[in-house]
């Protein structure tokens, strides 16, 4: 999963689900502003005989639930894109804006007390708007409020006194006006921006926790070091809307630290090759566990190429180190825009993501040595098996000459020690054809390439094969279900082994007179194989390291049936190879059954 890409908009803008869910809240508000405004206007004026202007605000109250009307129609209409729910919001609140003016001229302009509903209105603008609109839509609200104070004053328009208490002619007293449209516009604008930088923080740090939320996911599900790497650099710097990012690793030397993953940067830069720690004091200062912030790069003494740093564009840098469990492990610098880009914020929320992070390095390193390590012994394996192949074999074909009395007769006893001596070499040949399978699987650069292979020519063939052996057992050996036509990603050589193994050892481990099913089964794009069998079945316990390399059940050692245990270590191999997946089912003393699921090919 890749990190989030942050917002649509700048740093603090509203996330797309936010709002939606706000515009729902303002539509459901309206539907009360509208219907109190059409029930309290005849209250206010035929019970308490206020002196309001009945129709027009009866008017006004219709016309709110008009539109509120569509509104809520758009609304419900799934799949909007971000444009139009941003336009809708917008809308909405310029329309209520509109409205509001005119319900404050209707209730008395400059006196009317719903002058303080405006309030109402540029706190919800704060929040469902970015910060610079918010700010333009207070100002309107200031300017359209002194614009209907003046006009009444100017007796452009006319004024309706609804407050009878107030002194006659109020409204046009100057020194009133200005003192009232100060306090409301500092008011507006204190609120304003007391909401929109509590807002933006909100939103800021909503957005890291989960940025935070999903990389330690990311992280901790890979452990690709390369793919760990450009994760982090690339989560980093979209969350902080930074201009790049970088990782650093330390060198075998722990003198250095080399490039390893970049994101922003451009390649010349990238060239530049290792830092030398004892040159570089911003990187000493990191990886002794102290975030550093680089104000601005361009005056800032500590850093060795200025100028380079200048001009590929990075004018601030903020530098934490990457440590693992057993101390640094290299250091993630996160590039800004413009200087004073970082806060102390951000520096700790790098740093905690740097935690993680180090931690992730460390087991997708730990991960890679041990595949190294395990290559390397499956290259062991596969050159000393070699070499001991072909003097196991020619120990065989001389054996077979002195069997067959090609070099003069044998007595009984001579015969049966030398034919004993030839099972041992039987088994000897067993087990290193099964190294040599199994160390094939392992040694990178010797997979063989994928091809659709037909499975019901691989299961026939492998039958086939095995038939004589089961017939000589007495062991009734059948295929069902065969679908036609249907192929796998796979070697030929490689899904034949499978099936001779399976079925193989179904044989082998199933007494004389019992049965061994094979079937193939397509269920969607995938074939279901299942070797079954009526054998001496697997203890309960040994189930669950039946797949592991050299591993024999209890139950079969006891019996004297030879065997190498890495059958099904093989067998497991290729089908993980093949993107399958094998399951065992058994019960001691009734039989086994061996399930293959393997992906259809195309
Ligand atoms: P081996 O060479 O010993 O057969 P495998 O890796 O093929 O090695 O199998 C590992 C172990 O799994 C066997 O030693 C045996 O104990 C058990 N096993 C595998 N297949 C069967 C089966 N069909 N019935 C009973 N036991 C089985």
């Amino acid at each position: 999963m890749a990190f989030p890409l942050g917002a649509p908009d700048s740093p603090g803008a509203p996330l797309p689900v936010e709002l939606n869910k706000n515009s729902a809240r303002l539509i459901r508000m309206r539907w009360l502003a509208g219907l109190a405004m059409l029930v309290a206007t005849p209250v206010g004026v035929y019970a308490l005989h206020l002196p309001l202007p009945t129709l027009p605000l009866i008017a006004l109250g219709t016309v709110i639930l008009a539109y509120n009307g569509l509104l809520w129609w758009l609304s419900r209409r799934a799949g909007m894109s971000w444009e139009v729910s941003r336009l809708m919001a917008t809308g909405q609140v310029a329309f209520d804006w509109l409205a509001l003016a005119v319900f404050v001229h209707l209730t008395g302009g400059i006196e009317s007390p719903a002058i303080l509903f405006f309030l109402f209105h540029v706190l919800l603008a704060a929040m469902l708007l970015s910060g610079h609109t918010a700010y333009l839509y207070a100002g309107l609200v200031i300017v359209v409020v002194a614009a209907v104070a003046g006009l009444e004053a100017a007796g452009w328009l006319p004024h309706y006194d609804v407050l009878p208490a107030l002194p006659a002619g109020l409204y046009r007293d100057p020194l009133y006006i200005a003192g009232l449209l100060a306090f409301f516009a500092t008011t507006v604008l204190v609120t304003v921006t007391l909401t929109a930088s509590i807002v933006h923080d909100l939103r800021e740090r909503e957005r890291q926790i989960t940025m935070l939320y999903q990389s330690i996911q990311t992280l901790s599900s890979s452990l690709d070091l390369t793919h760990v790497l450009n994760q982090l650099v690339r989560g980093i710097t979209h969350t902080l809307q930074a201009k790049a990012a970088s990782i650093r690793l330390l060198d075998q030397t722990g003198e250095r630290l080399e490039i390893r993953a970049a994101y922003g940067l451009s390649q010349t830069y990238l060239d530049k090759g290792p830092v030398e720690i004892k040159r570089s004091p911003i990187d000493q200062e990191a990886l002794r566990g102290q975030p550093v912030i680089v104000e601005d790069t361009a005056h800032d003494e500590r850093l060795q190429y200025p100028s380079e740093i200048v001009a590929e564009g990075l004018h601030s840098i903020l530098c934490v180190a990457l440590i693992g469990r057993r101390g640094p492990l290299g250091v993630l610098r996160v590039y800004g825009w413009r200087p004073n880009f970082f806060t102390q914020e951000d520096a700790d929320f790098v740093t905690a993501i740097a935690r993680q992070g180090g931690m992730a390095i460390e087991n997708a390193m730990a991960y890679g040595e041990l595949r190294r390590t395990d290559e390397m012994k499956s290259q062991f394996v596969r050159a000393v098996t070699h070499e001991l192949r072909s003097p196991v074999a020619g120990a065989q074909s001389l054996l077979r000459t002195v069997t067959h009395d090609l070099a003069g007769g044998l007595n009984d006893l001579q015969r049966d020690v030398l034919r004993r001596l030839s099972d041992r070499l039987d088994a000897l040949q067993m087990l290193i054809d099964d190294l040599l399978d199994l160390a094939a699987g392992k040694v990178e650069g010797l997979e063989t390439e994928l091809t659709p292979v037909s499975i019901e020519a691989a299961a026939l063939s492998a039958v086939d094969r095995l038939a004589s052996q089961a017939k000589e057992k007495g062991i009734d050996l059948r295929v069902e279900y065969v679908p036609r036509g249907l192929t796998v990603m796979a070697s030929e050589e490689g899904l034949g082994r499978i099936f001779l193994n399976l079925i193989g050892n179904a044989i082998k481990y199933t007494l004389p007179g019992g049965r061994v099913n094979v079937s193939l089964e397509q269920a969607d794009d995938e074939v279901v194989i299942t070797v079954c069998d009526t054998g001496i079945g697997i203890p309960e316990v040994d189930l669950p390291h039946l797949f592991e390399e050299f591993y024999r059940a209890s139950n079969v050692k006891r019996s004297g049936i030879t065997g190498t245990g890495l059958g099904l270590a093989i067998v497991k191999d290729l089908v993980e190879r093949y993107k399958g997946r094998i399951s065992v089912r058994s019960k001691l003393g009734e039989g086994t059954t061996f399930t293959v699921v393997l992906p259809l090919a195309g």
